[in-house]
């Protein structure tokens, strides 16, 4: 039996030092430090109360919660008890989470207290057991539940096949599919990466990104906690506070866009970051242009890497050696990369087709989907990742497109469909296309291309409150455009390159 990735983390976390520092998001609170013991206490309580609940292995925990460190013990509670960690994204609506925890049928759902009224409407139309609110300072709160629990329960005999997390992607078909990760998927990535990039005790990494997505949950959380490293959390990335925390930390992880937002100004300098070891950036392109621009200003490369839910982290520019701009690096160890053309021949250097990866990083399937999952698969367990990539001559990964529709804006996935189907139910509506154009911040954003119905009115104003009404924030257009038709080739599908390229200026400034 393989150790858990609970008890790699708890031996790596030996001493009561300082680990996490939180920054809160509203300022007026002073900080909050947790201490390794605490972390590790207030996991074991955790668990226990959630097994004293009746939660038992195998159930899932979903939970939709503002950053904070007892977010990070109920992490880390799921892991020691072989719960199924389900965390869903803040900007989530209501009608996103009904659909979640119809789909995972969680045994217990954790929200802030302001959420409750509506997760309790969700969980009574889904019979889930448990709802029970995180509020960090209040009495009877699930803090302060959790310290009085009596019995503290061992943590559960884990194997590598165990579930560890579901993190719902959205898929092209509309609907979010829910990545099953096992407690060897996650192990084996966070070692891999620990050790790719050099963390160490001495380590404080500068924590700017949400903690309900794979980034800053996994990449960011395991380099630290594995290495026994500190971290400074933020709630979110605020440009003043990163500035202001900068001095402390040796580390610093993002999205393009936070490093777009810290280049805007010349306070963001060398001076601040000479004493900097590593900057690392992922979940959507690098232009070459902000790589370029960083290192003049700064003498820092940024460490430019690759992966997905579904697989962790696969590839990654080297700690020593070149940075190469515009590309992802090399497989990391223990992960194969292949690229393949459509017709299942295996391409050389120099030549673009669909990217697959392989090793003990990649998910097991998509919750309650075999057949989906089957078909997301190659012969001899390659995954297909959706993304279309070319792999030099030297080894560095190139990833030129992906799977067409997707848009990635400031870091978040949108899929066009889930937008798409909520205009066309409008009742003025006969069809739309959402497509992803360039957005000076968010590196790209979607546009809505809507055709009406003969004879009805709608403006883009109203459109787009609608959809905000019902979608995270991240997924409403930031444009619509109103059409006579859509253009389309002779076997019907929307051209959608032709709509990109007619909109390309619609979110420029
Ligand atoms: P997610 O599952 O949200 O992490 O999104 C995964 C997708 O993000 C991948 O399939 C890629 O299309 C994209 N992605 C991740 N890292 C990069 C990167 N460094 N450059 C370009 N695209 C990336």
């Amino acid at each position: 039996m393989s150790p858990s990735l609970f008890s790699l983390i708890e031996v790596s976390l030996p001493d009561d030092r300082t680990r996490i520092v939180l920054e809160a998001p509203d300022r007026t609170r002073g900080p909050r430090e947790w201490s390794a013991e605490r972390l590790l206490t207030a996991a074991a309580q955790f668990a226990s109360l959630f097994a004293e609940l009746g939660v038992v292995k195998g159930d899932r925990v979903a939970l939709q919660v503002e950053k904070s460190p007892e977010a990070l013990a109920i992490y880390l509670a799921c892991l020691r008890g072989g719960f199924v960690f389900l965390p869903m994204n803040t900007a989530y609506r209501l009608d996103e989470v009904d659909y979640l925890v119809g789909n995972a049928e969680p045994a217990l759902v954790i929200c802030d207290p302001a959420a409750e009224e509506g997760m309790r409407e969700i969980a009574a139309r889904h019979a889930t057991p448990h709802v029970l609110t995180l509020d960090t300072e209040a009495q009877g709160s699930l803090t302060e539940a959790s310290r009085r629990v009596r019995n503290i329960v061992p943590p559960a005999q884990l194997a590598a096949h165990d579930l560890a997390a579901i993190l719902y992607t959205s898929g092209t078909t509309g609907k979010p599919k829910g990545a099953m990760l096992s407690q060897g998927n996650l192990a084996s990535n966070g070692l891999a990466l620990r050790d790719a990039w050099r963390f160490t005790e001495s380590d404080v990494l500068l924590h700017a990104l949400p903690t309900f997505h794979a980034h800053g949950l996994f990449v960011a959380c395991h380099c630290a906690l594995l290495a026994g490293a500190r971290m400074i959390w933020l709630g979110k990335f605020d440009r003043d506070l990163v500035l202001k925390h900068l001095p402390r930390a040796t580390t610093f992880m993002g999205v393009p866009t936070f490093y777009t937002r810290l280049l805007a100004g010349d306070d963001f300098n060398a001076a601040l970051v000479k004493h900097m070891r590593l900057f690392t950036s992922g979940s959507a392109p690098l232009l070459a242009e902000t790589f370029e621009e960083f290192r003049a200003r700064t003498g820092h490369a940024i460490l430019e890497r690759y992966g997905m839910t579904e697989t962790g982290m696969n590839t990654s520019n080297p700690y020593d050696g070149e940075r190469r701009a515009g590309t992802v690096g090399f497989p990391l160890p223990g992960t194969e990369v292949r690229v393949m053309s459509d017709d299942g021949r295996l391409l050389g250097a120099g030549e673009v087709g669909g990217l697959q990866v392989r090793g003990p990083n990649v998910f097991s399937g998509y919750w309650r989907m075999p057949e989906k999952s089957a078909e997301e698969f190659a012969e001899g367990g390659w995954f297909k990742t959706g993304d279309i990539a070319m792999i030099d001559a030297d080894g560095y990964v190139h990833l030129v497109g992906r799977a067409k529709d997707l848009i990635i804006s400031g870091g978040f996935n949108v899929y066009p469909k889930e937008i798409e189907e909520l205009i066309d139910d409008m009742p003025e509506v006969l069809e739309s296309a959402i497509v992803g154009v360039p957005h000076a911040d968010f590196g790209e954003a979607g546009v809505a291309v809507v055709v009406l119905r003969p004879g009805r009115t709608l403006d883009e104003a109203e459109l787009i409150s609608r959809v905000k009404a019902k979608l995270a924030n991240y997924k409403v257009p930031k444009r619509a455009f109103f059409v006579e038709s859509l253009p389309r080739n002779t076997m019907g599908k929307v051209q959608k390159n032709l709509l990109r390229d007619e909109y390309r200026g619609a979110c420029k400034s």
